[in-house]
């Protein structure tokens, strides 16, 4: 299906097109619609191809809908969201950075607003207003857009960019540019095609992980019994080892991980947060859980690892004690159930009778000091064993992708194939949720486009 190849096209565009070749951006996500706009602003002939029948789909899922476009964080912070990788986007970032983007969408009447921890939304709380945007500046420029076709293959010879392989055949291009995304949500068309077509022209593509995605637990039944329940302020920790050999004093005080540490962690602590997370069918999910699960998926792959909640974090264990110490005797009439039922939601408490095995009528002057302890330890660390992650279907993104190190961070030009660009979740970046990831898919979608543009301008 072939869309607007607008009236208003300057002949200049044409004209240039045809005497310098063209661009071909492979799919119109977040990277490919800046891509193909900004590679027209300058002045060349685009054709942007897009498998599903409607450009933008993913960007309409993002952020509940509302699309966390970027993260008013300064420009340091945003590094270490990235993980390792992050300096990679140093150069993008510089060319097209936060404000730009606002400026971009400001531009095409999309006001933006501030929420907490720097997230940037649309003032509308609607994603389709970013797609809408997109829409008008590939219309101004005259982009032609077409949906419904499903790109196979990078034609190359003797080392340059030909073209690209559809059903149709071979449509030639100068310059390609790949932003065809990630291999998660793949209703959304990112089935991970580009790494396919990326790895067959001879990238390296780095080991394919879900991020960003919850986490299957070995005792799911306990899970269950708490299925729905949503803990605000606990502090979720994972460690290397299983849930038995958790020691509970090595819970961090303070939150460490990606976003937090400039570097990995060695030894048994592998990442914690604190904030919220819940119980599901199958495991943990929520804010923090996400956050953490890429450090959990590569951990796995080494050995073990369990996690322990602490659902008390602004206690400490002696705190805890006194406390718990003072109520069973204050209330020492009351039964077990009763007094757990001040400490728990109401989902946790039949668990928890369960786990401590004191008699859930038992009054709280006959609880022993020992059963208190067990209470402490389970209230302190909760324990599961992680059986693994959701597949990569259920992540929100992909870890790893074309090796950085055959791109030039500059350009965002393979290093391999002259003419072939990449931008956006195809190449191996990936980053915490707060808008990392849109913003990266913005900004080297700004500089693919500017520079496959100025390849065919010189
Ligand atoms: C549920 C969900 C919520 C999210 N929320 C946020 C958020 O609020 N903030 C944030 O920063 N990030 C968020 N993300 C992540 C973010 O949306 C992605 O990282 C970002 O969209 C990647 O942009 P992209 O352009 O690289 O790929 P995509 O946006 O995935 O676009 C790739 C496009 O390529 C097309 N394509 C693929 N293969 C082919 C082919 N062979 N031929 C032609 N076209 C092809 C696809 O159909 C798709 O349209 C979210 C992700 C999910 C799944």
């Amino acid at each position: 299906m072939e869309h607007s190849v607008p009236d208003s096209t300057p002949p200049f565009f044409a004209i240039h097109g045809e005497r310098s070749g063209r661009v071909i951006v492979v799919g119109a996500g977040a990277g490919g619609m800046m891509a193909a706009g900004r590679a027209a602003e300058m002045g060349t002939n685009v054709l942007l191809l897009e498998k599903t029948d409607g450009p933008g789909k993913k960007i309409l899922v993002s952020g509940k809908n509302r699309c966390n476009l970027t993260n008013a964080r300064d420009l340091e912070d945003f590094f270490s969201m990235y993980g390792p990788n992050g300096r990679f986007l140093q150069g993008a970032f510089h060319r097209f950075f936060r404000d730009d983007l606002l400026a971009f969408f400001a531009r095409y009447g999309v006001e933006t607003k501030v929420e907490r921890g720097g997230r940037i939304f649309p003032l509308s709380d609607d994603a389709a207003d970013i797609v809408k945007a997109f829409g008008r500046y590939l219309k101004d420029y005259g982009v032609k857009i077409r949906t419904g076709v499903s790109v196979n293959g990078i034609a190359v010879r003797a080392g340059f960019v030909e073209g690209v392989r559809t059903e149709e055949g071979l449509l030639p291009a100068r310059a390609v540019i790949l932003a065809t995304g990630g291999a998660t949500w793949q209703t959304t068309g990112s089935t991970g095609d580009g790494y396919r077509m990326a790895a067959a022209v001879g990238h390296t593509v780095t080991k394919l992980r879900p991020a960003l995605v919850p986490l299957v637990v070995i005792e799911v039944e306990r899970a269950k019994s708490m299925q729905g329940v949503s803990l605000r302020n606990v502090r979720l920790t994972a460690f290397r080892g299983p849930a038995e050999a958790i020691d509970p004093a090595l819970t961090p005080a303070k939150d460490t991980g990606r976003g937090v540490e400039k570097r990995r962690r060695k030894g048994p602590v592998i990442e914690s947060r604190m904030g919220e997370m819940l119980f599901t069918h199958f495991g943990i999910g929520g804010p923090i859980t996400l956050l953490m699960s890429l450090s959990v998926v590569d951990a796995l792959a080494e050995g073990p690892v369990s996690v322990a909640i602490d659902l008390k974090p602004a206690l400490t264990a002696q705190e805890l004690r006194v406390r718990l110490q003072r109520d069973f005797d204050n209330f020492g009439k009351r039964g077990f159930r009763s007094l757990l039922a001040g400490l728990l939601p109401h989902k946790m408490v039949e668990p928890f009778i369960e786990m401590t095995g004191i008699p859930a009528d038992r009054p709280g002057h006959q609880i022993s000091a020992a059963e208190r302890e067990k209470l402490l330890g389970l209230l302190k660390a909760l324990r599961f064993n992680i059986r693994g992650a959701l597949p990569m279907t259920a992540a929100i993104v992909t870890a790893g992708g074309v090796a950085l190190g055959e791109i030039d961070p500059r350009t965002m030009a393979s290093r391999l194939v002259s003419g072939l660009f990449f931008c956006g979740e195809v190449m191996d970046i990936d980053a915490d949720t707060g808008g990392y990831n849109l913003q990266a898919a913005f900004s080297t979608g700004f500089v693919a486009g500017e520079e496959a543009a100025k390849l065919l301008l010189s």
